[in-house]
């Protein structure tokens, strides 16, 4: 076993050790972030040249399985650096944060992200122009990693049909309320809904500012989303023991690998669907005991619950919907 991956068992031991009492905390410990830093995940997908693991997206998505198997909530804020780290990466990043770009790679300076501006509908957050840079008003109804993170990528509508992303400080300012929610399974996230009323961002934190596309995503993040439900069969199934849901973790798993951009949100709902009967399993396997609160049952089934919803996108909604026999009659 290489070093690597004998530190990464290491971390995934005791966040399973710790997943009942982070399940019952308010944030999920520093520590836990720090462990993920000193192994260079934060830097998951950089350059080993600018300190990062250069993971391939496979490697990520195995990565993110393993972890989410341990800690749902952990790995769960720690994906959301992914966007920081991406800005950070690109060559054409601005000064405000390619200045940051070794502090964001270790892991030192970590993201959240509040992509309500790249949402179809109408507009809930909007950046306005101003004289020094723009103002933003709307809302972002769903941000984890309040407290936990020290800046938010944040995609706004912008004029003339566009979605313009901002680097912000992720910390209470003027113009900006944060009100937390709290929520029935991965509540250590410290998710929160912000509120903007004409908050005022510097011209020089913008990171880019393209035509609002609602067809145009790309599948990669979607791919990993879809490892924390994978993690959460993975759980289950490493509790049950050898069972037929080994072979449908190894199917859900290559349907993702295998997506593109038309069939990915068929094959999210495959995983998700199945983390559901799994923790589902879980609970019969374990029998009454599993209706005791702080049970791994327990809380498993609440974690699938809430990956039924998370980075969710109409076509997944769908397909989900027709699995669980609601749909369209
Ligand atoms: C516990 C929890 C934590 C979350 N944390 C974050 C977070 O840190 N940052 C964050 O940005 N969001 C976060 N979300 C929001 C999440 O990713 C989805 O956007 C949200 O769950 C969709 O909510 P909804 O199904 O109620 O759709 P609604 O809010 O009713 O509608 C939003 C619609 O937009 C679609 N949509 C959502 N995101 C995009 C996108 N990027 N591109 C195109 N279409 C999109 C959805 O499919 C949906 O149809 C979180 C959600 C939950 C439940």
């Amino acid at each position: 076993m290489s070093d690597f991956s004998a530190q990464l068992a290491e971390v995934v031991e005791r966040f399973t050790h710790d997943a009942t009492d982070v399940d019952h905390a308010d944030a999920i410990p520093r520590t836990h972030f720090d462990q993920l830093a000193a192994l260079g995940l934060f830097g998951a997908f950089a350059p080993i040249d600018m300190g990062g693991l250069e993971f391939s997206l496979a490697e990520l998505c195995d990565c993110v399985e393993l972890l989410a198997s341990a800690c749902l909530a952990s790995t769960f804020v720690w994906i959301q650096h992914f966007r920081l780290l991406a800005a950070a990466l690109d060559p054409s990043a601005p000064g405000i944060v390619a200045d940051l770009r070794r502090e964001i790679v270790r892991g030192q300076v970590r993201g959240g992200v509040a992509l309500t501006g790249s949402q179809p509908g109408p507009a809930r957050l909007k950046a306005t122009p101003t004289r020094e840079g723009w103002s933003l008003d709307g809302e972002a109804p769903w941000v984890s990693g309040w407290g936990l993170v020290d800046h938010l990528v944040v995609a706004a509508r912008g004029p003339e049909d566009t979605v313009v992303t901002l680097l912000l400080d992720a910390r209470d300012q003027p113009g900006l309320v944060a009100t937390r929610h709290q929520l029935a399974a991965l509540n250590a996230t410290a998710t929160v809904k912000l509120t903007f009323a004409a908050m005022l961002v510097e011209a020089d934190r913008v990171l880019g500012q393209v035509l609002y596309d609602p067809t145009h995503e790309l599948p990669e993040g979607l791919r990993v989303n879809g490892s924390l439900a994978l993690g959460v069969t993975r759980r289950c199934l490493n509790v049950i023991g050898p069972s037929r849901l080994d072979h449908e973790l190894r199917e859900a798993r290559n349907a993702l690998d295998g997506a593109n951009a038309e069939t990915m949100p068929l094959a999210r709902a495959q995983a998700c669907e199945l983390a559901v009967r799994a923790s589902n399993s879980l609970a019969v396997h374990q029998g009454s005991s599993s209706v005791l609160e702080a049970s791994i049952a327990e809380r498993t089934g609440r974690e699938a619950q809430v990956l039924l919803t998370f980075g969710s996108r109409p076509a997944i909604r769908r397909e989900l919907l027709e699995r669980f026999g609601a749909g369209t009659a």
